[in-house]
């Protein structure tokens, strides 16, 4: 008897009244997102509880994607027995024999979703417990903590067993909770910024500004790769690369110098919003952290904040960096992250950038030009580029 199913316990969503099935149906759509190569799955929906259907797929080859996917709180790779307590006993015992080495210790952790099953809970720890000492005499009970739990949930449609039992990512369901726009620079915060939005349901939109020759391709690709690793957690990136050249060389000539960095946020900003307005988004969310550099004072946030009224979100604002290097790695991002290509802040930065800058400043340094105008452009001239990429698929690759 092997496992033929995934049971998985869905996280907070359970508690969401009436978004119950919008949630249920995004974290399908997640789940079936990053198990795409595995064809052969089936996905069963359930109010409480969500079955993927292996059919051949080995567990293990699925376990860790899954372990990724935000909304999951827990899964299990079960078997299935009918509503029948000999059925169940004989399950739990092969089950058993499977994980059994001399020594180790068991218990049985009954649920029981259809309160008409014949016996109740503790019964069905006993029946099966007492099934299992008779036939394996090795084996002694603790009930605190066991080597081996025996899970046993029975539900109106059969019985569902297990020896093992994960945790999942989670927070909430990708899309499940709108849509932001992430500005993604090639940096170790942003990714992060991203990756924990998306851990609460937001569906992102990533925004990177690129700065042609100043910047390279190489540049460009390192965003692409960690717009694509995000797509990990369970969710589809659109990246829209904004032509930024223009509009730096124009700060550059217009403003003094100790001000184009806050000039330059301000424009990174406003074109964030313009493109959000198009895109349906609701927010913005940055990777910045108080007091890390001189564009992240209050200060400096108070005169860049000035172009809009969206809101900014912020989630690394009181972590430390030592943290947010933490989960850049535990993500996969951090790597990416650190290769050495510029970026068009790092090129464009001056040498004493104003800590704590004036708004009727900045506002009179760029009364002098049209910038609306440029950022219309920038705008008609981005490139968007969805992820995840389809992957060539090398066995067929190979045959062509
Ligand atoms: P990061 O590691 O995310 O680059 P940082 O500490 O280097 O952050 P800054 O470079 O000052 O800080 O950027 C602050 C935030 O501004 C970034 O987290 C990102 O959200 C946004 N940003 C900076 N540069 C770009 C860019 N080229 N394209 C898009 N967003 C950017
Ligand atoms: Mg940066």
């Amino acid at each position: 008897m092997n496992y033929d199913r995934i049971l998985i316990r869905y996280g907070e969503l359970s508690t969401k009244g009436r978004n119950r099935k919008q949630f249920i149906t995004k974290l399908k759509k997640n789940i079936l997102l990053v198990l795409k190569e595995f064809r052969d799955i089936k996905i069963e929906l359930g109010r409480d509880r969500m079955f993927i259907h292996l059919n051949d797929t080995p567990f293990e080859a699925v376990k860790e994607r899954l372990s990724n996917v935000f909304g999951i709180q827990s899964f299990s790779p079960v078997v299935r027995t009918d509503q029948n307590i000999e059925e169940m006993k004989t399950a739990a015992l092969e089950l058993v024999k499977r994980n059994f080495s001399l020594g180790k210790t068991f218990k049985v952790s009954a649920r029981r979703s259809d309160k008409e099953f014949e016996l109740d809970t503790n019964e069905i720890n006993y029946a099966i417990g007492s099934h299992v000492l008779r036939n394996i005499g090795e084996l002694t009970v603790d009930v605190k903590k066991p080597d081996i739990n025996i899970l046993v949930e029975v539900r109106k449609g059969g019985v569902f067993l297990s020896c093992e039992k994960y945790p999942g990512a989670a927070g909430l369901p990708s899309g499940a909770s709108g849509k932001a726009m992430l500005l993604l620079s090639g940096g170790i915060d942003s990714p992060v910024a991203g990756y924990l939005m998306l851990k609460r349901g937001v569906e992102i939109e990533a925004i990177h500004f690129h700065s042609p020759p100043y910047t390279s391709e190489r540049a460009k690709q390192k965003v692409v790769d960690l717009a694509e690793r995000l797509t990990a957690y369970g969710a589809e990136i659109k990246l829209h690369i904004v032509p930024f050249t223009a509009i730096q060389q124009k700060i550059q000539e217009q403003v003094p110098e100790n001000y184009t960095m806050t000039s330059t946020r301000r424009m990174m900003l406003a074109i964030a919003d313009k493109i959000r307005q198009k895109r349906g988004g609701l927010a913005i969310v940055t990777g910045e952290s108080l007091g890390q550099v001189a564009s992240q004072t209050l200060e400096s946030m108070r005169a860049i904040n000035d172009v809009t009224s969206t809101p900014v979100l912020r989630p690394l604002i009181a972590m430390d960096k030592l943290d947010i290097i933490d989960v850049a790695r535990k993500i996969g991002t951090h790597d990416i992250s650190i290769l050495p290509y510029e970026d068009c802040c790092t090129i464009f930065t001056p040498p004493s950038p104003k800590t704590r800058p004036k708004l009727e400043k900045v506002q009179h340094f760029e009364s002098f030009v049209n910038f609306e105008e440029m950022i219309d452009e920038a705008i008609e001239n981005m490139e968007t580029i969805e992820l995840p990429q389809e992957k060539e698929n090398s066995e067929f690759s190979d045959l062509l």
